[in-house]
């Protein structure tokens, strides 16, 4: 039996519009029930088929700015004109449930995540080249071609922040994307800081999770003395 669940993980990524980010969320969110996607507020409309409260949270501008006011996010960004927010207490109630929470946010949001919270892992997400992801946003057929080029415009300052991620993953086929974000999130979860902290999780044995944590056992460290 296991003894409880490890604190969850704060799962940041980011992408261009178009890159395969919803598409990479939803096959991380169907083969791992213990993940939750924290559902955004926004002031932009919804478009055809979003649910509020399922895809994000739609408020009015006034209702987003009171929520500024009041501390209610975590980090809130203007991208393409409209207003967008991470809820602080969402995420926090789920990371002390264990889930592990995935944040689908722009640069400037995730920046400021990684201020306040330096335990989160970000992670970018790549088209393989710009003419794949201007042929993604075309056959996603969700935006005008007045959107598209906006799109691509803003794409270019994206992907200059990519390097101030923890990881880079490229989505040229889904499979082998799909794999790297398994590997970066399960590598993750066993950083030796955050298997310490988990480590009762892990192992049942007393006297080996005494050695771990450096409690005391009564015996001469070894490998010191050998020194
Ligand atoms: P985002 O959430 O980043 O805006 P989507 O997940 O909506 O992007 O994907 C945009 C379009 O590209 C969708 O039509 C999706 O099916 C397609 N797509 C996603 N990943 C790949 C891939 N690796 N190869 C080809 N098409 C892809
Ligand atoms: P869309 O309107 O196409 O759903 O999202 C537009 C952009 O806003 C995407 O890059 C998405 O990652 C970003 N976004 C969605 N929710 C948030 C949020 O809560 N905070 C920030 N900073 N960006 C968000």
């Amino acid at each position: 039996m296991l003894s409880k669940r490890p604190k969850g993980l704060l799962i940041v990524i980011s992408a261009p519009s178009g890159t395969g980010k919803t598409t990479l969320t939803r096959m991380l969110l169907e083969e791992f029930p213990h993940m939750e996607f924290s559902v955004s507020f926004t002031t932009r409309p919804p478009r055809p088929g979003e649910v509020n409260g399922k895809d994000y949270w739609f408020v009015s501008k006034e209702e987003f700015l009171k929520r500024i006011e009041e501390g209610d996010f975590l980090e809130w960004a203007e991208v393409y004109g409209n207003l967008y927010g991470t809820s602080k207490s969402q995420v926090l109630k789920a990371l002390n449930e264990g889930k592990d929470v995935l944040l689908d946010i722009d640069p400037q949001g995730a920046l400021q995540v990684k201020e306040n919270f330096p335990d989160a892992v970000l992670i970018f997400i790549l088209p393989p080249s710009l003419k794949e992801l201007e042929r993604r946003l075309r056959k996603r057929g969700t935006d005008s071609e007045e959107v598209i080029e906006k799109r691509l415009k803003i794409a270019r300052e994206e992907i200059r922040r990519a390097p101030l991620y923890d990881y880079i993953v490229v989505n040229d086929s889904l499979e082998v994307a799909y794999a790297r974000l398994k590997s970066i999130i399960t590598a993750e979860k066993f950083r030796s800081s955050r298997f310490l902290e988990n480590a009762p999780f892990y192992i049942q044995d007393e006297e080996l999770l005494r050695l771990l944590t450096g409690g005391e056992d009564g015996k001469e460290d070894t490998l010191r003395a050998n020194s």
